[in-house]
């Protein structure tokens, strides 16, 4: 249901039930919410994934760290061996075999890389390590065999030395050589070109291994890296969703708070209905203020409407018209000044109510007579007064005529209402105050008229102030 409210100059649908118009704050702010929530929530995980991807480049690098080292082992081991080897054949101190078989038997510094390295690179890469060990076990026969001669060239008893060695034979045509050639074969073994080449072989093998072991960690670089990359890009989106968020919540705030808001403060100041707009919580605080407002306007109306007017006419009352005297600019107005003749004998004749009637139907025609700027109140029982505005003596005729006009309408009335008539006394603002105010004026114009037969207007004059003093006093 929707009132058309006219409130000064503010015409205002004013809805009196509660219409489930504007987005709902209240659930807005949860969604609002449960986004951010969400989105702050994927943030921080991607933080968590970026890390972890930090750290997988990180492990890459370590284990190719160690495995390279692992790898070098397996060199630095071999080279070992063909160290002492060689030592043992150039000098037969037996500390050099000693050293060999240590590391052979007991450090083995290749078997733990190979038992190390197995399984943490590819097949193809292992299978390089594979062939340095075979090529290193090759190189290793050798070396037996040179070292054996070795031991048979200095005499040694070869059941003092590692079962390895007793078990070399050595081939007859080298076990017969003398003890000097038998030295000198031996270390042509370790040193002549087969040697080297089987030592270059194994130096290879460990290279290429190194290689596939370089591809692979800059494999898993390169995939922790566009991992990393893909999770940074995820991050920003999610960081520029979540300053999307933010907007939204500022414009939202904007648009359906503080804007209502501020407007609704402006209207409430200069006291109109607050306009429908804003959220739904917003909008049915507006409808309820603008309710109550239209109530409470219409009894403030109400009782303005009371305290200015005249009841039984809907005229200005007294009040009214004491307060229109002093606003209104009385030295451009004529004053009325209007009492109904022997209205007393109207009540006893009709009765009191046909008496009512007659003054309402008096504040009617008189309503009807004048213009509507003018001021027409009924200031007594019987006793009305028009202030009409910008009037002067110019208007003195005209003035007349309307009071003769009403006063023959009053004398021959339409329906049943008993013939009355009007005795007006006039005083225009303009000319002087005989009597010091334009009340006493007209009032002194008015008194005339009903000295004189009644039924008539009189007109204020300069003379009339002459018997003033004789005048009874009125109100
Ligand atoms: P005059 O020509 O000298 O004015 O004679 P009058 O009888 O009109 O005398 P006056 O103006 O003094 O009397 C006014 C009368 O109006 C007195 C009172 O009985 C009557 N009256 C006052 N107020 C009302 C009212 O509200 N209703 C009715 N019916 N009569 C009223
Ligand atoms: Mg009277």
């Amino acid at each position: 249901m929707q009132l058309d409210i006219f409130l000064g100059e503010n015409t205002m649908d004013v809805s009196l039930k509660q219409e489930k118009s504007g987005l709902p704050l209240g659930k807005l702010n949860y969604i609002m919410a449960a986004i951010m929530l969400v989105v702050s929530a994927l943030l921080i995980y991607a933080t968590y994934q970026a890390s972890n991807g930090y750290e997988r480049v990180n492990a890459a690098t370590e284990n190719y760290i160690t495995l390279e080292q692992s790898a070098s082992s397996i060199k630095d081991a071999t080279d070992y061996l063909t160290e002492q080897a060689r030592n043992f054949v150039m000098t037969g101190e037996k500390k050099y075999l000693q050293n060999y078989f240590l590391e052979v038997n007991v450090t083995r510094r290749r078997e733990s890389a190979m038992a190390m390295l197995r399984g943490t690179s590819s097949p193809e890469a292992y299978e390089k390590l594979e062939d340095a060990m075979k090529q290193s076990q090759a190189q290793m026969s050798l070396e037996y065999y040179a070292m054996r001669l070795t031991i048979s060239a200095y005499g040694y008893n070869p059941s003092d030395f590692p079962v390895e060695l007793q078990s070399t034979t050595l081939l007859s045509k080298d076990a017969k050589l003398s003890r000097a050639d038998k030295q000198t074969r031996a270390q042509q073994m370790v040193l002549d070109s087969a040697y080297l080449e089987k030592k270059a072989a194994i130096d290879e093998d460990l290279r290429a291994y190194l290689l596939g072991l370089e591809a692979e960690t800059r494999g898993q670089q390169d995939e922790a890296a566009d991992q990393m990359r893909t999770l940074l890009e995820t991050q920003r989106l999610l960081v520029f969703t979540l300053i999307l968020i933010f907007v939204v919540v500022i414009m939202m705030n904007s648009f359906l708070i503080i804007n209502p808001l501020m407007k609704g403060i402006l209207h409430i100041r200069t006291e109109q209905p607050i306009p429908i707009s804003g959220s739904y919580e917003f909008q049915y605080l507006a409808r309820t203020y603008n309710l109550m407002f239209v109530a409470n306007q219409k009894k403030t109306n109400a009782l303005a409407y009371e305290a200015s007017h005249d009841k039984l006419t809907g005229l200005y009352n007294r009040v009214e018209y004491d307060q229109l005297l002093k606003s209104t600019d009385m030295m451009t107005s004529a004053l009325l000044l209007i009492d109904v003749d022997k209205f007393k004998s109207v009540n006893d004749t009709y009765g009191h109510d046909m008496g009512d009637r007659v003054l309402k139907h008096i504040a009617t025609v008189l309503k009807e007579s004048f213009r509507s700027g003018d001021f027409i109140c009924r200031i007594g029982g019987d006793e009305f007064a028009t202030i009409m505005v910008n009037s002067g003596p110019q208007f003195t005729e005209l003035i007349r005529g309307k009071i003769n006009h009403i006063n023959e309408r009053l004398q021959n009335p339409q329906d049943d209402l008993p013939a009355v008539s009007l005795s007006v006394g006039v005083a225009f603002g303009s000319e002087q105050h005989g009597t010091g105010s334009i009340v006493k004026d007209a009032d002194l114009a008015l008194y005339q008229v009903k000295e004189h037969g009644r039924c008539d207007v009189k007109f204020f004059t300069p003379a009339l102030t002459a018997n003033l003093s004789s005048l009874p006093e009125r109100k």
